[in-house]
């Protein structure tokens, strides 16, 4: 499995991390739509929402 978001969970892939929990983490977008857009995701890996 190639997931970007996972690697980051990991530690695998380097991430500005912005907050965390036991079951999500939250970084910032590298693509910046807007200054400070930042992802939430979920620890374990989802397909879908
Ligand atoms: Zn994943």
């Amino acid at each position: 499995m190639d997931c970007p978001f996972c690697a980051i969970v990991a530690g695998r892939l380097e991430a500005s991390i912005v907050a965390q929990t036991e079951s999500a983490i939250a970084f910032l977008d590298l693509r910046q739509a807007v200054p400070g857009h930042v992802l939430v995701v979920p620890r374990e890996h989802v397909e879908n929402i």
